[in-house]
């Protein structure tokens, strides 16, 4: 297959207008050789350093002679601007000089993808030229006895449909919806079809809670996880289920790519990670976006019919997803300043701690939250705080299920991901910019999961009502509304 590498790249980065030089690379491999199908599968679809290749050092060079592999350089110079091969970099405060042993010349790196080891301007990356590896067709791949509801059932028929005839799909799912399930006849689909699928995701956490589910339910699938610090690095992977970030090792190599939690940072925030995932698919392949709360870029390109989409207003359960009180409660900074917790804000906690109702209050701020968090211990003496660098995050989540902590202070960090029996949820200066409508949608969406607990109390307080916080709420409404006007909920 002959790859024009040069218009490839202009088409993913052309909104930054970079070039990769790719001149170097031979793409006529030799019929004679007899060749390395474990390399072959092992680079196909891939771009790696030296380094990534070690146990193929010794046959990489012949490999490369018969032209069945090849290399282009880590980094490349277009009008005095250094550009990253890898993740696409061309911000010049994201390159810095440092004294190089391997070329013992004073070399310039990319700061930017650095976490996956460096690319140097001496770094070649390397990449299969030859026949591209073919997945095996599956005949039976999944083995799963669940059954869908009536809502997951229609999506996952539209899934089937978008990985069948290589088209875009965004499944818009609320929050408890089960949107895991979904997915399990379009990737069987894809096995099927010997077509290798991209499961990325842009969070760690969510990587880690996936792979055992696919492997229970495709038990015969040479299933890879990766993420920053995995040991499955050289697994080949018919099915990949990867962080966003892995994706800057790939290059044209799915023919499935379902990105969950599209919204979530830092994919959201991030071009370079949106171009890697482009990067990463091949020319002709499908592509589903999985979340609860879409941008307004994608609900735009579904307006305007450049998107097909299926939304699951309901939740598995079918209950409805409660409804967010809004509640005044005054300057809380400045209560916090006098070392008093806002009376309404008191009187909430008091109520959970009582009834022994677990809960989560999210602040805007880790300073804040720290300030504020001896005040709520003179509540309870266990109540804890959790942000993103707490190594005891986990832990402490646990705690909170396992009844041993009565709440937690958060930041955002525990929007997503969070799924705790009887858990109630309030936000703490709702009006502060980091609560997005979308932010203020997934919190509310971390109450009333269960089955045997399908309601609860959210509620935001606040020192002024913002757009976002009016949004959620109506976005929640009119996710109800629909569920009900399709059946999908029992009352
Ligand atoms: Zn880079
Ligand atoms: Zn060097």
């Amino acid at each position: 297959m002959e790859v024009n590498y040069l218009s490839l790249f202009k088409r993913f980065f052309s909104s930054q207008d970079t070039i990769f030089d790719y001149s170097s690379l031979n793409r006529n491999p030799l019929s004679s050789f007899d060749f390395s199908t474990n390399l072959q599968q092992f680079l196909s679809g891939r771009a790696l350093l030296f380094e990534e290749l070690s146990e193929f050092h010794e046959i990489l060079e012949e490999h490369i002679v018969h032209g069945y592999a090849g290399w282009f350089q880590g980094l490349s110079v277009k009008n005095g601007q250094y550009i990253c091969g890898r993740c696409g970099n061309c911000d010049k405060h994201l390159f810095t000089e440092f004294p190089c042993s391997r070329c013992s010349h004073s070399c310039v790196y990319c700061r930017k993808c650095i976490m996956m080891g460096r690319v140097s301007s001496c770094s070649k990356l390397f990449t299969w030229t030859g026949p591209t590896f073919q997945f095996s067709r599956q005949l039976n791949p999944l083995a799963w006895e669940g059954t869908l509801s009536e809502a997951q059932n229609s999506a996952s028929q539209q899934a089937v449909e978008a990985v069948e005839q290589n088209k875009e799909l965004l499944v818009w799912a609320v929050c408890g919806a089960g949107k895991t399930e979904i997915l399990f006849h379009a990737v069987e689909k894809a096995l099927q079809n010997g077509k290798r699928v991209c499961l990325a995701t842009p969070r760690t956490d969510v990587v880690l809670e996936l792979v055992p589910r696919f492997r229970t339910v495709f038990p015969q699938t040479e299933i890879a996880a990766l993420y920053g610090g995995s040991d499955e690095r050289h697994l080949a992977g018919q099915l990949v289920i990867s962080t966003t970030h892995q994706l800057f090792r790939f290059q044209e190599a799915f023919d499935v790519l379902i990105i969950d939690e599209v919204d979530a940072f830092p994919y959201s925030a991030d071009y370079s990670l949106q171009a890697a995932s482009q990067k990463s698919r091949k020319k002709i392949s499908s592509r589903i976006f999985l979340t609860a709360t879409p941008s307004s870029l994608l609900k735009s390109q579904v307006k305007r019919g450049k998107l097909n989409s299926v939304i699951i207003p309901a939740r598995f359960h079918r209950k409805p997803i409660p409804v967010p009180q809004l509640v005044w409660s005054g300057s809380w900074e400045k209560s916090f300043r006098k070392k008093k917790i806002p009376p309404k804000m008191q009187h909430w906690i008091s109520f959970r701690l009582q009834n022994s109702i677990p809960f989560l209050i999210f602040f805007p701020a880790i300073k804040t939250m720290e300030q504020a968090l001896p005040l709520f211990q003179k509540l309870h003496n266990d109540i804890a705080a959790v942000h993103a660098e707490d190594p005891d995050r986990k832990e402490k989540v646990v705690s909170l299920r396992e009844g041993k902590v009565p709440g937690l202070l958060t930041t955002t960090i525990l929007e997503r991901g969070v799924t705790i029996p009887r858990l109630e949820a309030a936000v703490i200066g709702a009006e502060e910019l980091i609560f997005t409508e979308s932010a203020l949608v997934q919190i509310a969406g971390r109450v009333g999961r269960k089955a045997d607990f399908p309601t609860g109390d959210v509620t935001f307080f606040h020192y002024g009502k913002t757009e976002s916080m009016l949004s959620a709420v109506r976005h929640i409404k009119m996710m109800n509304k629909q569920a009900r006007e399709k059946g999908l909920v029992d009352e």
